[in-house]
């Protein structure tokens, strides 16, 4: 991929950008490494401050930067400007949290033979980040945030499609107040990031991307005995009962799937519907979803936007195709139309089969399969039939339904009655192939952590 940025909307390139060379990585791994050394000896009130400054610069240029997000992949403008004011919300939870959640873990000195013996949460160095450009902000602030506030300094190896949406947080942090070398960002390819993971003075990986990025960088971290944390693909089930407001459930599924042009991790990709509720939730999730207006994603009238890359489009279109000469049925959109740019029209498919590619792959684009179910045991089998596990949603106003949901969808995260979405306050993550540890919350500050014991006699 070559790093550049490409309006999907046009596929015209605005910007091209050369990787750096082996010596410059090698560089920017030593001023990183030679800052955490002093920056690990700064106060949380400092780096609350830097935090809190960075959310206030992010806050008044979200409009700029919502138009550069927008023409590198193609999300709309007011779904990129809410994405920039998302990640202002997420710095200042953790410049506020983040003395807390990281205080000393006191325990019973006596037990344990001494004066005083306590946990200590301290940082971990070096941490490299490898990022998708589906949320070019969000993905990025989720990990930067808990990670500066920990005491640890970043490198960014961000997709090679939005380059300067990744210059753009460097420079943000720069001008917030950090200290030169908290936080980089690698102009790299994928093929460069094992010099880095090499790199005895880098501690750590986060990878947030596909099943084969994730493998490989926790491939090598596995030979490096590095700690990893994995977010990767998804294909989650939105379940939906009898009980359940079937109007608000279809307006809400609309949203769940084609958010983000129908590019989300966490989007409702599977549609599982109780045979009694099918006719009717079917109707309007069809309905709903032939009355978007796919177009430029700067136009403030269109809700869905260009695929971010020409080859992510070819993924969804063959996906669709091949179950489509394999029996399945198209209920709205199905093809494209002829013209520039990676557009892909909103689209309903049903009567899939255990045999189609689109029953056990990731979708990543605006396409819905629906599946009609008999009982719960039912739905519970297809939802939980997949080799991913990330944020499943359930709708039903019946308790013990919401209570069998809520433990027995093999997933990180379950939303009953609402769309999976991440909050700073909850962890967010996968099981299964989806990934592993947690991000956000206390426990996200935590995972790039070295959890110490210290012991007093
Ligand atoms: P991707 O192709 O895996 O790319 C993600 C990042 O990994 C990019 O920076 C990419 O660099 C890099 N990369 C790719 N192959 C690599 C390799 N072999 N070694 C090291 N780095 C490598 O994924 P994407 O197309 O950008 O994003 C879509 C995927 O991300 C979907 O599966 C989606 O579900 C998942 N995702 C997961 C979450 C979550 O929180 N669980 C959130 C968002 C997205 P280049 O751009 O240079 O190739």
């Amino acid at each position: 991929m070559p790093i550049a940025t490409i309006n999907p909307a046009t596929g015209e390139t605005l910007k091209t950008f050369d990787a750096l060379t082996s010596e410059q990585i090698e560089a920017a791994i030593g001023r990183g490494h030679e800052r955490w050394l002093t920056y690990r000896r700064t106060t949380f009130a400092e780096r609350a401050g830097w935090m809190r400054a960075a959310a206030e610069l992010l806050d008044a240029e979200k409009d700029d930067i919502a138009r550069t997000m927008t023409a590198e992949m193609g999300k709309t403008l007011a779904s990129a400007a809410a994405e920039a004011a998302k990640c202002a919300k997420g710095m200042r939870f953790y410049a506020e949290n983040a003395a807390h959640f990281l205080a000393d873990e006191p325990v019973d000195a006596a037990a344990v033979g001494a004066s005083k013996a306590y946990g200590s949460y301290q940082s971990l160095g070096v941490v490299l980040a490898v990022m998708p450009w589906n949320f070019p902000l969000w993905q990025v602030v989720r990990f930067a945030a808990p990670a500066l506030m920990a005491g640890n300094v970043g490198l960014l190896k961000h997709a090679s499609n939005v380059p300067q949406s990744a210059l753009y947080l460097e420079d943000l942090f720069v001008r917030a107040g950090f200290p030169s070398g908290c936080f980089q960002t690698l102009l790299i390819g994928s093929k460069q990031v094992e010099q880095v993971l090499r790199d005895p003075r880098v501690a750590a990986a986060t990878l947030t991307g596909s099943e084969p990025a994730g493998r490989s960088v926790a491939a090598i971290c596995g030979d490096e005995v590095k700690k990893t944390v994995m977010e990767l693909g998804g294909s989650d089930a939105f379940v939906v009962m009898p009980s359940a407001d079937l109007e608000k459930a279809a307006s809400v599924a609309v949203t769940a799937r084609v958010q983000n042009n129908g590019q989300s991790c966490i989007a409702a990709k599977r549609f599982i519907v109780h045979t009694d509720a099918f006719a009717e939730f079917s109707r309007l999730f069809v309905e709903k979803m032939k009355a978007l207006k796919v177009g430029d994603p700067m136009d403030p009238a269109t809700n869905v936007g260009p695929l971010a890359t020409e080859q992510g489009r070819t993924d969804v279109e063959e996906l669709v195709d091949e179950a489509v000469k394999s029996g399945a049925t198209v209920l709205c959109g199905g093809s494209r139309a002829e013209g520039p740019g990676w557009f892909y029209p909103p689209t309903v498919i049903t009567d899939i089969t255990t045999e189609m590619r689109i029953y056990l792959e990731e979708v990543f684009g605006p396409v819905a399969s629906l599946y009609r179910v008999d009982d719960l045991d039912a739905a519970l089998s297809v939802a939980n039939a997949t080799s991913f596990g990330l944020g499943s949603n359930a709708w039903t106003t019946d308790p013990d339904e919401q209570a069998r949901f809520a433990v027995e969808l093999e997933a990180g995260n379950v939303f009953i009655n609402g769309m999976t979405t991440s909050y700073p306050e909850l962890p967010f993550g996968g099981i299964k192939r989806s990934g592993y540890g947690r991000e956000l919350s206390a426990h996200g500050i935590r995972e790039f952590c070295n959890l110490k014991s210290v012991w007093v006699g």
